[in-house]
């Protein structure tokens, strides 16, 4: 074997720092190595998206610590990439944050080093920074702090803890990881040392992701404060006068009045996102309808027919993306769709059809389904045939209107799952928000199984004093019969519609 074939066959470790939490805060680098991994050892504070970026053969293992029970000891844990490794694999170890600050990278490294495995690190953000600057907070401060201190707050019994004193002195911000259990500890011993009680201080929880929460106070109360907010690991502390910045900083945490829930599924939450945060308006995620596309024995059969069909008709961005999808896979050539005409029930789902390069022919001035069947019906002549790719839970209002005039195929092309027991999670989620969009009937469904029920629902959503918004008449329509009262209901049936009433509510511009 030559000294070339040698080297590609020995693995490699990289160290990748994961960031602390938003998808965005990865470098391109890591990015890169997670889609070349073979191997793929992960912890927790991981953001899931990131994992899905790895090939699809690529073997993910999970070694994260789950409060006191460790998933795997650290010693296995370097045996583990050590053992995968000299297979002769690409092993990405993803860490949170940085995967030298208090992530034991450096004993990784080290151990793999000593056994002849080549090493890599790609560093990441840092939480004990990052964190702080999504709270609004900077490290340093011109005439306030000149240099930041970080560390770890948490100690095994043998371990001798802070030294107090020493800290007291320091003129820096004081940045503490691992430490919420130990609050109390931290507190008390810098007061103890001298430290005024006056210092502002504050703890930001599951910082950087959708669920970033922030308490503020002073040394003597802050323990106080984040127990009243309900605050949880991760979380980051931080000690000194930079906090007062978070007042004209913070940009990132939902600001009364204008925060907005996301109930759709993850995939289709972007585009929302985006027209809220444009609109001034903050979302935040909470899916609790997951869409995923059949792929069964129907689907080829409608795929091999597609000559017969004259229409093809779309009720939703998401009809369209699992259509496109399921023919780019299955048939692959364009043209076998050259003869068909396009309808859509908006603009929204007009503009996904673009983008896969089919202008609609035909799209009614009011974005609903009944308007839809009567136009297009009006359209249709005997011989035409329509195929109808669309949610499995589609009711048959809109076949009836069309295969009055001709023959219609409904195909079942996708289904939406609920995603089940999310009460806490919708519960934080709802405390960060002042409306609560419902994009269509199955969100509505979605989010009453997610809070535990109608009733536990419409108690939820008045204990928050959050305001509903329907898109339309259906969906409002199915919040009433679960009795959830639309406070809102948008004009035009659209994410556009949906941002317009809100903002008008809020005060913010004129609903036209
Ligand atoms: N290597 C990581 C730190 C690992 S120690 C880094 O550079 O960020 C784990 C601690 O980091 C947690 O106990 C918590 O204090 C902090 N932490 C990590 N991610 C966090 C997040 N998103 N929000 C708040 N704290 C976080």
């Amino acid at each position: 074997m030559s000294a070339k074939d040698n080297m590609q066959k020995q693995g490699r470790v990289w160290l990748v720092g994961a960031g602390p939490g938003d998808f965005g805060l990865i470098t391109v680098k890591g990015l890169a190595a997670i889609e070349q991994a073979q191997v793929l050892v992960y912890d927790r504070l991981i953001n899931d998206a990131l994992l899905e970026h790895a090939p699809d053969d690529c073997e993910k293992i999970y070694v994260g610590k789950q409060a006191a029970n460790h998933a795997l000891p650290q010693p296995q844990i370097n045996e583990l990439l050590y053992q995968k490794a000299s297979q002769g694999r690409r092993v990405v170890r993803l860490k949170g944050g940085d995967p030298y600050v208090f992530g034991r990278g450096g004993e990784e490294g080290l151990y793999l080093v000593e056994r002849g495995i080549p090493v890599e690190v790609i560093p990441g953000i840092t939480s004990s920074i990052a964190g702080p600057a999504y709270a609004g907070i900077p490290v340093t401060h011109r005439e306030c702090a000149s240099s930041f201190h970080v560390f770890t707050g948490n100690f095994k019994d043998d371990e001798r803890g802070l030294d107090f004193a020493n800290l007291a002195a320091l003129e820096g911000t004081l940045i503490f990881l691992m430490g919420f259990a130990n609050l109390n500890y931290i507190t008390q011993g810098l007061l103890a040392a001298g430290k005024a009680a006056d210092t502002p201080a504050a703890v930001i929880s599951q910082a950087t992701t959708n669920r970033q929460r922030t308490a503020v106070g002073t040394l003597i109360d802050i323990e106080e404060k984040a127990a009243a907010q309900h605050l949880s690991s991760p979380a980051i502390t931080v000690i000194g006068r930079v906090v007062e910045c978070r007042e004209g900083l913070n940009f990132f945490e939902p600001q009364p009045g204008r925060g907005v829930l996301i109930l759709r599924d993850a995939r289709q939450s972007d585009i929302f996102a985006q027209k809220l945060r444009q609109s001034g308006l903050q979302p935040v995620n909470c899916p609790v309808i997951q869409i995923v596309n059949r792929t069964d024995k129907q689907a080829d059969a409608y795929l091999q027919r597609m000559a017969q069909y004259s229409w093809l008709v779309f009720t939703s961005p998401n009809g369209v993306k699992a259509f496109m999808e399921a023919f780019q896979a299955q048939v692959g050539d364009w043209r076998a769709l050259g003869h068909l005409k396009f309808a859509v029930i908006g603009r929204a789902t007009a503009q996904v059809l673009q983008n896969w390069g089919f202008t609609a022919d035909y799209c009614p001035e009011r974005q609903i389904s009944d308007a839809l069947g009567q136009g297009l019906a009006e359209q249709l002549k005997a011989d035409d045939r329509v195929l109808l790719p669309r949610s499995a839970i589609a009711d048959n209002r809109l076949q009836d209107l069309l295969s009055a005039k001709c023959p219609v195929d409904d195909w079942k092309i996708y289904d939406t799952q609920i995603v089940e027991d999310m009460s806490a999670e919708l519960w934080e989620c709802l405390q960060n928000v002042r409306y609560v969009p419902f994009t269509s009937a199955s969100t509505v469904d979605g989010f009453v199984q997610a809070a535990g029920g109608a009733a536990a629902a419409a108690e939820v959503l008045s204990a928050v004093g959050c305001r509903t918004v329907a898109i339309g008449p259906v969906t409002a329509g199915r919040m009433q019969q679960l009795g959830i009262a639309p406070d809102l209901q948008a004009a035009e049936h659209s994410l556009d519609g949906i941002v317009k009433v809100i903002l008008a509510d809020t005060g913010g511009v004129e609903n036209d």
